[in-house]
């Protein structure tokens, strides 16, 4: 049975209290301890996000500051619209993005067990969640070889 550390729960402010919920829930169940890393996202932050892999002119071209550009770093972002940002309807973040602790970005297994006890919590409490692992919700991880295993959200009703 684990716990939010106290820098999880910073890194959790105004985060959805239904997605709380479900990350409190995860951990007492889950068989890997885990934190937060991230909630709510400033869109300064998603633009210098969305510069690692790209070039100055693919930058300007959806009027995202050149100099943010980092294209020597992985793309690590697809979107200019995130989950992440304060929705102005509920007045909080509807993701967050959590790291197993210990884990290795080369092994999937962690994240694996992390994700089985947040869907087991989002059933439990009636929360439905998307994981950056498995966008289309099918159940089969990383079948388009998507890479944001630690992410997960909150899925409008
Ligand atoms: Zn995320």
């Amino acid at each position: 049975m684990f716990k939010l550390s106290a820098r999880s729960q910073a890194n959790l402010q105004n985060v959805h209290p239904k997605m709380i919920r479900v990350i409190n829930r995860a951990l007492e169940i889950s068989d890997v301890d885990f934190m937060a890393i991230e909630g709510v996202r400033t869109l300064h932050r998603q633009h210098q996000l969305y510069g690692q892999g790209r070039t100055p002119a693919e930058l300007r071209k959806v009027g995202v500051k050149p100099d943010l550009s980092r294209p020597e770093l992985p793309v690590v972002t697809w979107t200019l619209r995130s989950k992440h940002f304060v929705d102005p309807r509920t007045g909080y973040g509807h993701a967050v993005d959590l790291l197993p602790a210990p884990y290795d970005w080369k092994d999937p297994r962690p994240f694996n067990q992390l994700a089985d006890a947040m869907f087991a919590a989002s059933i439990e409490l009636g929360i439905p969640i998307r994981w950056g692992a498995d966008w289309d919700r099918d159940g089969k991880p990383r079948e388009r070889g998507e890479t944001d295993s630690p992410h997960f959200e909150l899925v409008d009703e």
